[in-house]
C-alpha cells in the first residue's frame, strides 16, 4: 500500500482496503488472539499533500468476536476510530547507510522517505489501537468460579460463588468480620 508522494494529485487521493481474518490472525501476538478474533476489517483514508507535507486523514471499522475478560463467553463487538497522521520528508535512505527499514521513531515523528509512504503500518497499528484492554459481556457478569471454573452466570456450583456478583466490597466485609473476633 505504497503512497507515491509527488504523484498525490492537488484534490488527494482516498484509499479504501480490507483485511480478513486470515490477516488479523498473522499480524495478532498471542495475547491479543487469545481475547479476540477478527470478523472484518474496513480501512479507509485520504491522503492530502501539502508542498513536501502529507496528511493522512482516516477511520477503521472493526468487526471482531471477543472473549469475555471474566467469564470467557464469545461477545460480538463492532468498533469504529478515526485517525489523523502528519507525515514529513525524512533524509534520503542512501544517508542512512542504505537501511532500508522504516523504524518505528520514524513512525511516531512522522517521517517517510524516497517520496514513498507505506500505508501498511499505519493500517496495522490503527487496527490494533482500537481493541479495548477489557471486554466484558455485561456489566452483571458473575464471571467463573476461581475454583472449579463454573461459569457462574449459568448456575451454582458447590463452592457458593454464586450467591452474589464479585464486590469491590468484598475485601471490607471479610475485615470486619476478622476484627470483632
Ligand atoms: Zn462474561
Ligand atoms: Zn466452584
Amino acid at each position: 500500500m505504497d503512497i507515491i508522494v509527488s504523484e498525490i494529485p492537488p484534490e488527494g487521493v482516498s484509499v479504501q482496503s480490507s483485511r480478513d481474518q486470515g490477516w488479523f490472525r498473522r499480524q495478532a501476538p498471542d495475547e491479543i488472539r487469545r481475547q479476540f478474533d477478527a470478523e472484518s476489517i474496513l480501512f479507509y483514508c485520504i491522503v492530502d499533500r501539502m508542498g513536501r507535507q502529507v496528511t493522512i486523514k482516516g477511520t477503521v471499522h472493526l468487526r471482531l468476536t471477543a472473549s469475555c475478560t471474566r467469564c470467557l463467553e464469545p461477545i460480538g463487538l463492532s468498533l469504529t476510530g478515526d485517525f489523523f497522521y502528519t507525515m514529513n520528508p525524512g533524509r534520503p535512505l542512501e544517508d542512512r547507510g542504505g537501511e532500508m527499514e522504516l523504524t518505528m521513531n520514524d513512525l511516531e515523528v512522522g517521517l517517510y522517505n524516497n517520496d514513498r509512504i507505506d500505508l501498511e503500518p499505519i493500517l496495522t497499528e490503527q487496527v490494533f489501537l482500537q481493541l479495548p484492554i477489557r471486554t466484558i459481556c455485561g456489566e452483571g457478569c458473575r464471571g467463573l468460579c476461581p475454583v472449579c471454573g463454573t461459569n457462574l452466570n449459568r448456575g451454582a456450583c458447590e463452592h457458593g460463588m454464586n450467591a452474589k456478583a464479585p464486590s469491590p466490597f468484598a475485601v471490607l466485609r471479610n475485615f470486619k468480620v476478622t476484627k470483632k473476633r
